[in-house]
């Protein structure tokens, strides 16, 4: 439920809480289609490319935002990759729901949808595109594109020196 609020996609709300489709479309017509304030359903695949996460200074920053509250959360690990088992746990699905609305609040206008942070955890937990690191400046921790050379910079400190410009289109899927 708290996922369909979030415009989860079915496929998404299958993984975690191993629901079949019949019963995630049954639960939105019964409690989402016709409410008060109504709730789109997003047809198709998750989201999985990594560019859009970390193509500017602010999304790599927002991203970040997003990234710490994963590990604060402990739906990623560090030190034991890629962390715990999300397949059917319910108890994480929820936490990962409150580091989305956690993000939501911290970041007004951001544009990650429920679906592009679920992007972004599995792609961090795959370890293959998206590296998380630490800058030794500010000492945020920030995601950045593993496969470009060299090493993109830290976002808050290229924002802070007004480098980068400031873009604040949407994500789209
Ligand atoms: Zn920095």
């Amino acid at each position: 439920m708290r996922m369909i609020g979030h415009e989860a996609r079915t496929g998404t709300i299958r993984y975690w809480t191993g629901l079949n489709d019949d019963r995630i479309r049954k639960l939105y017509t019964t409690y989402f289609k016709f409410g008060d304030a109504p709730v789109r359903r997003r047809r198709g695949r998750s989201p999985t490319r990594v560019g859009p996460l970390v193509r500017t200074p602010l999304r790599a920053l927002e991203s970040g935002v997003f990234a710490n509250l994963l590990l604060a959360n402990g739906l990623f690990s560090v030190e034991q990759p890629p962390g715990p088992v999300l397949k059917g746990n319910v108890d994480l699905g929820h936490r990962f729901c409150e580091c989305y609305e956690t993000y939501d609040v911290l970041v007004p206008r951001g544009a990650l949808s429920l679906e592009w942070g679920w992007n972004l955890l599995i792609s961090i937990r795959r370890g293959d595109e998206l590296g998380i690191t630490r800058c030794q400046t500010c000492s945020i921790c920030y995601v950045f594109d593993l496969l470009s050379l060299p090493r993109s910079a830290c976002p808050a400190c290229l924002l802070f020196e007004h480098k980068a410009p400031l873009m604040l289109t949407p994500l789209t899927g």
